[in-house]
């Protein structure tokens, strides 16, 4: 089975006291022996995770985590291990074993509704004594799913992927949008792809690689080319393309090649709505530029880490154009990472990469969080576009318009 990229995963963490039995479920089920499975309390610990195909969700991870009962040094680094895992997570498993559900589980619940994270409680070891009657109540009436099984024996193994499928939001079931209402089958589509020194050394980097493949899956043609190319690939070809795609950095030159009468958007755009589906959120969130005064703070969200290079867009690019846009004495911060910064409140603005390594699960909760809070957030793509003057134009395709965002 080849891998799937790790922001297109669907991430399913099992939680539990200590020795519940969370290691022994993902063997069972996933018929393999992943994870270290012993009798002593606390041998899992870091979260461990394990790939697995489990159609029609498509490619998942499980994560086997500590438990959360864990005390002294070792057990807060545990803790911490498994809360960053909670904030990408998709769908939970709360493994409950003999001892049944108790105040610890209690609070644990509580949690992940809080987190808005889908539970399903799994009675383990039912091989031993099933679930008693006061915790099939529990979950009936607080309308927690619940399945019994028996990692050991194999019994209830396939109810619970059954109920993992069927409890599964929506958005992770549907086919991920791209350019699929964009494009027709026959449709011409140019991309356009920069090269410089930012670009990965023989390679496309994946969001590239993602709209290219929705436009062949769309039974288009696909025409690649770099935007120093664009204008001779133009007169080169017979047809009038029907769309020209192209990477934010170069957006302004390729919007001054590409005639008014093609369409044209971005990659960053394009991964806006495929990634949290919330590009009207960012264009809410870039009206704010309007606003930036002196002194103003802005928070540059980078979801990887990467080697900086001299011209760096997060570091580099955006901070100059932001400044040039406004006038104003705007400082920036850039947090890169796994690392969503807890302060938010004390950014005027958040301009947030195009989440390629990111589950859209992990950024739906980042634009929540910045709603939850106040503070608009937008993206590279869309606060590029705006600063070169060019976000009506590419968002002409969708048929809105920033005005009707804000
Ligand atoms: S910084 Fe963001 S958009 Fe760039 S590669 Fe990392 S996750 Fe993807």
């Amino acid at each position: 089975m080849k891998s799937a990229p790790k922001g297109e995963r669907i991430i399913i963490t099992l939680l539990g006291r200590r020795n519940v039995g969370k290691s022994s479920l993902i063997n069972a089920i996933v018929g393999q022996e992943i994870a270290i499975v012993s009798d002593t309390p606390g041998t899992t610990t870091d979260p461990v995770d394990k790939h697995y195909e489990l159609l029609p969700l498509g490619p998942v991870t499980f994560y086997d985590t500590p438990g959360l009962d864990d005390e002294g040094y070792l057990g807060e680094l545990r803790i911490r291990a498994t809360q960053r895992v909670l904030s990408k997570c998709d769908i939970s498993l709360l493994v409950v074993d003999e001892m049944g559900i108790t105040s610890y589980e209690e609070d644990i619940i509580e949690e992940l509704k809080d987190k808005a994270i889908p539970i399903i409680v799994v009675f383990n070891k039912i091989d031993i004594r099933g679930p008693k009657e006061e915790d099939i109540s529990f979950c009936k009436e607080n309308g927690l799913s619940y399945v019994e099984v028996s990692s050991k024996t194999g019994i209830g193994i396939n109810d619970l992927k059954e109920e993992i499928i069927r409890i599964a939001p929506p958005y992770l079931k549907e086919e991920p949008l791209l350019v699929q209402d964009l494009v027709k089958q026959g449709d011409l589509v140019i991309l356009v792809v920069p090269i410089d020194l930012s670009a990965p050394k023989g390679r496309l980097i994946l969001p590239q690689v993602q709209v290219l493949r929705s436009v062949l899956d769309c039974n288009a043609t696909g025409f690649v080319v770099k935007e120093t190319e664009l204008s001779q690939a133009l007169k080169s070809i017979a047809v009038k393309p029907n769309l020209v795609i192209t990477d934010s950095q170069v957006v302004k030159k390729v919007a001054e090649i590409v005639p008014e009468g093609i369409p044209l958007t971005t990659f960053s755009i394009l991964m806006a709505r495929h990634k949290g589906g919330d590009l009207g959120a960012f264009l809410e969130g870039i009206c704010e530029i309007e606003n930036l005064e002196d002194g103003d703070r802005v928070l540059i969200s980078e979801a990887c880490s990467h080697h900086v290079l001299e011209d760096d867009i997060g570091r580099v690019k955006i901070p100059k154009w932001v400044l040039s846009y406004t006038g104003k004495k705007i400082e920036f911060d850039v947090r890169s990472g796994s690392d969503f910064p807890e302060d938010l409140e004390k950014y005027k603005l958040v301009i947030h990469c195009g989440a390629c390594m990111l589950t859209p699960t992990e950024m739906r909760r980042r634009v929540l969080e910045c709603k939850r809070r106040g503070v608009p957030i937008t993206n590279y793509g869309v606060a590029i576009s705006k600063v070169n003057g060019v976000l009506e134009r590419v968002l002409k395709p969708f048929n809105i318009s920033v005005e009707e965002a804000g």
